[in-house]
C-alpha cells in the first residue's frame, strides 16, 4: 500500500529525526508546522505546508483534498519552566491543537495516530524504575497537557475506533549530524546541549556565559545530582516508524515508554562529555530546579516487547553525535 503520512511538529527537533527516517524508508511525508521552534530546513524533501493546529479552518483547508494512511502528532510546546509561566499558553497549544488534529484524523478516517507524549505524565515517580501502569499525576501544565490529551485519545479509540499509540519519551539527546539534524533550541534548557555548547562560542540566546549549572547534588542519588534515561533521537525515530506498523493491526489506544532503561547523573554526563571532547568542562553546584525528581529511568520492555524495538546506541554515542552536530552547527 503506498504510505503517505501527515506528520505535525514534523520541523522540530524528534520530528525532523521521524520525517528523515520516513523518507530514507521510501514513506510520502507532508509536515505540518507552524514553525514557531521548528525549522523550515529540517524538513528536507518532504512537502511543508505551515500551519498552526489551533487554527482549525486553516487546518482543515489546507488539508482539503488529501489523503493520508497515518498521522504522527509531535506539534506542541515542551519547555515544563515555560509551562508553569504560561499554562494556559500550554492548554491552548498542546491541548486544543491535539483535539483539532484528532477531529481531523476521526473526520478524515484516518485510523492509525501516533503522538509524542512525555515522562513528565508520571510527575514525581513513586519508584525509580517506571513501567506504564505507575499512576499518571502530573506535577506541572506540560505535563498534564500530555495526559490530557492520552484521555482524548483513549475516549477517541472507545468512541470513535481511532487507533492510536501514545509513546511517552525519557530524555531525548543525540542528533543525526550526517543529515543536518540536531537539537535546534533557543533558548536552551536541556543538560547536554547546555554542556557541549559551554565549550563553543557564544552564539544567539542559545547558551549562558559562564560554567555549566548542576542543578542541585544534594539528591539521594549516588553522587547526588539527578538520574536521567537518555534516549537517542533516532532510537525515537525508530519507534515512531514501527509504531505505525503495529497500528495496522491494533484497536484501541495503548501508551509506551520510550528510555533506555539505564539512567545516568549529571555528573556522569558532564564527565562523558569531557571524554568525547577531550576538554575539561566547568561547572558549578547551583540551586535545585523546581520539581525536578531524583531518579527517571524507564522501564521499556513493553515498547520491546510490542513493537520490536530496542535501543541500539548507548550514551556516549549520543554525546558524540551531538557534539558533532553542536560544532557543525
Ligand atoms: N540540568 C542541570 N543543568 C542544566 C540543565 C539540566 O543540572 O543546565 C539537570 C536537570 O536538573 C535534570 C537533568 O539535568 O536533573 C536533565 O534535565 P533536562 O532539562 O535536560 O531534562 P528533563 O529531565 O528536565 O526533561
Amino acid at each position: 500500500m503506498h504510505e503517505h503520512i501527515l506528520v505535525a511538529g514534523g520541523a522540530g527537533y524528534i520530528g525532523s529525526h521521524t520525517v528523515q527516517l520516513l523518507l530514507d524508508q521510501g514513506y510520502q511525508v507532508t509536515v505540518l508546522d507552524n514553525l514557531s521552534t521548528g525549522h523550515a530546513r529540517s524538513v528536507g524533501q518532504a512537502e511543508l505546508i505551515q500551519c498552526d493546529l489551533c487554527d482549525k479552518r486553516a487546518l482543515l483547508s489546507l488539508l482539503d483534498g488529501k489523503t493520508f494512511t497515518g498521522i504522527i502528532h509531535f506539534a506542541g510546546k515542551s519547555q515544563v519552566g515555560e509551562s508553569i509561566a504560561e499554562p494556559l499558553t500550554y492548554f491552548d497549544n498542546n491541548v486544543t491543537g491535539s483535539l483539532n488534529l484528532i477531529n481531523y484524523a476521526v473526520q478524515a478516517g484516518i485510523d492509525r495516530f501516533v503522538f509524542s507524549s512525555s515522562a513528565a505524565v508520571y510527575g514525581h515517580p513513586s519508584s525509580s524504575v517506571i513501567d506504564e501502569h505507575h499512576a499518571i499525576k502530573p506535577i506541572n501544565p506540560y505535563g498534564m497537557s500530555k495526559a490530557m490529551v492520552e484521555t482524548m485519545l483513549v475516549e477517541g479509540a472507545r468512541s470513535q475506533g481511532l487507533s492510536s499509540i501514545a509513546l511517552r519519551y525519557f530524555n531525548a539527546a543525540g542528533a543525526w549530524p550526517d543529515q543536518g539534524l540536531g537539537e535546534d533550541h533557543d533558548p536552551e534548557t536541556h543538560l547536554i546541549p547546555n554542556v557541549l555548547t559551554s565549550l563553543l562560542p557564544l552564539h544567539g540566546k542559545i547558551h549562558k556565559p559562564g560554567p555549566v549549572k548542576i542543578f542541585g547534588h544534594d539528591y539521594a542519588t549516588d553522587d547526588g545530582t539527578c538520574i536521567r534515561d537518555y534516549i537517542h533521537v533516532r532510537d525515537l525515530a525508530e519507534a515512531h516508524v514501527l509504531a505505525l506498523h503495529h497500528l495496522k493491526g491494533l484497536t484501541g489506544a495503548l501508551m509506551l515508554n520510550l528510555g533506555s532503561g539505564s539512567g545516568n547523573s549529571v555528573l556522569e554526563i558532564i564527565q562523558t562529555c569531557q571524554q568525547v571532547t577531550g576538554r575539561e568542562i566547568p561547572y558549578l553546584v547551583a540551586p535545585r530546579r523546581t520539581g525536578d525528581p531524583a531518579v527517571l529511568v524507564a522501564d521499556n520492555s513493553l515498547a520491546g516487547e510490542l513493537l520490536g524495538w530496542q535501543p541500539q546506541r548507548n550514551l556516549m554515542m549520543i554525546i558524540e553525535d551531538a557534539w558533532r552536530w553542536h560544532q557543525k552547527r
